[in-house]
């Protein structure tokens, strides 16, 4: 039977077998961010479309190409964010956030939608990780959201990113900055893209970041933004360089980093795997706020693509945790055996124990052979005999081993002190390779 339809292009399902990698990384990140007091926001996935206009940029391909904006049954124009920032700014300000104690931090998990040419590490539904810190103006704000995403990506294992800053000044700075690049491409408008040309005289920035090759070419060696930066800026780059120095955190100098997204003032950064693929792209945008309509605020923040660190952590061979198994499968003979097996299964998830059993009724053969499929750590077989005794063989799966325990008093404690051994085993055993890794 032919399946009615597939998954639309640009989207992928996470199945059972990998969701485990998902959740440590998604986990790991909040936390880390936790440790630093950004605590997570939910926003909705759709928003009123005039947001992201107003955030992103009218100019930008996020809003120019890759909107999924549609009209809703009440004729209202919506859209499936795009990115992460302005929704949450949107939510800070709506519920007054701003007018209590600054800085106000928040972090979050997301999916995003762009209708993109879909490829490798480029969906139409991703998934980002964030964060947005507003109030804070000083160069330690910078550092402290750059060293989150590095930090997040250090305690993962990731060694091979490199972490790429540039600033891109203020909009007084920029204006300087603006004409020197106006000039410079208005002289070579005849090899620009089309959406390039109208780029010229709209917002010339942009041109520097569009993916065709031949702009790209022509935008390597237009006028740096490093070169015109106003003393107030410069001076906020050069802090945000000596904080990141005082703390060992390396980055290189990158030019040509403006980031895709209108928002952005003074400080962009972007964390770039050793495969080119940017895994993390954020930066200050301190005009955002007062363009949503709020009193003016400085913010900061950035996104990262779950799908591209996942995909960089397997390039580098990064090792996960294990799979989650089954630590013990009850196989069970008999009505009166399977029901024992079901009360004693219970109990032991109550005290936090993995455990299966049957639930198809197969035989006790085609149960044994589902256990070891599973990769349960132990098996207990119930039948006539081990409900009259009360007492039943742990057999150990890998070396074969059997202990005889007793069903209602013993199974709980020993299992339990089995499973600590081995995860002791197994963490000093991550611990000797976290060791040889520095
Ligand atoms: P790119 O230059 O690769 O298009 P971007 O500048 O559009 O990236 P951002 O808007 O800064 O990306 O988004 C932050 C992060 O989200 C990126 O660094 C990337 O990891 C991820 N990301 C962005 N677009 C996609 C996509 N279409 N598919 C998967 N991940 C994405
Ligand atoms: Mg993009």
């Amino acid at each position: 039977m032919a399946l009615i339809t597939q998954a639309p292009r640009g989207t992928q399902d996470v199945l059972p077998q990998d969701s485990y990698k998902w959740q440590y990384v998604e986990q790991m990140a909040l936390a880390i961010a936790r440790d630093f007091g950004f605590h997570e926001i939910r926003t909705p996935v759709f928003e009123h479309t005039n947001l992201f206009q107003r955030s992103v940029g009218e100019t930008t391909d996020v809003v120019q190409k890759e909107m999924y904006t549609f009209e809703d049954k009440g004729g209202r124009s919506i859209t499936l964010r795009p990115e992460g920032t302005a929704g949450a700014a949107r939510a800070v300000l709506e519920h007054g956030l701003l007018a209590g104690a600054l800085p106000v931090k928040v972090s979050y998990l997301t999916s995003c939608y762009r209708y993109e040419k879909s490829q490798k590490g480029r969906y139409r539904e991703f998934h980002q990780f964030g964060v947005e810190c507003f109030g804070a103006s000083a160069p330690q704000a910078d550092a402290e959201v750059i060293s989150l995403a590095t930090g997040i990506l250090g305690s993962l294992g990731l060694a091979n990113v490199a972490l790429h800053i540039n600033s891109i000044g203020c909009p007084t700075c920029r204006a300087r900055y603006t004409e020197a690049l106006h000039a410079y491409f208005a002289e070579r408008q005849g090899d620009l893209c089309g959406t390039c040309l109208s780029r010229l005289e709209r917002n010339p920035m942009r041109i520097l970041d569009c993916k065709s090759p031949v702009c790209h070419e022509i935008a390597a060696d237009a006028p740096v933004m490093l070169d015109y930066l106003c003393d107030d800026c410069a001076a906020h780059f050069e802090g945000v360089k000596s904080c990141l120095d005082a703390a060992g955190i390396d980055y290189v100098i990158d030019e040509h980093i403006v980031r895709g997204l209108d928002y952005y003032t003074r400080t962009v950064f972007e964390l770039v795997s050793d495969q080119g693929l940017v895994v993390a792209g954020g930066g200050r945008y301190d005009g955002l706020v007062s363009e949503l309509g709020g009193a003016a605020q400085p913010g900061l923040g950035f996104g990262m693509g779950i799908e591209r660190l996942l995909m960089t952590m397997e390039e580098q061979g990064v090792r996960f945790p294990d799979a989650p198994k089954c630590d013990l499968y009850f196989v069970s003979m008999g009505q009166a055996a399977a029901q024992k097996c079901f009360a004693l299964a219970s109990s032991l998830r109550d005290g936090g124990v993995t455990v299966e059993c049957d639930i198809v009724g197969r035989s006790l053969k085609a149960q044994m052979k589902y256990a070891d499929k599973l990769g349960a750590r132990y098996t207990v077989v119930v039948g006539d005999n081990e409900l009259e005794t009360g007492h039943a063989q742990l057999k150990d799966m890998n070396t074969g081993e059997t202990e005889d325990v007793s069903l209602d008093d013993g199974l709980y404690a020993v299992l339990r002190q089995k499973l600590l051994d081995s995860e002791l085993a197994g963490m000093a055993d991550l611990f000797g390779s976290v060791a040889d890794f520095m």
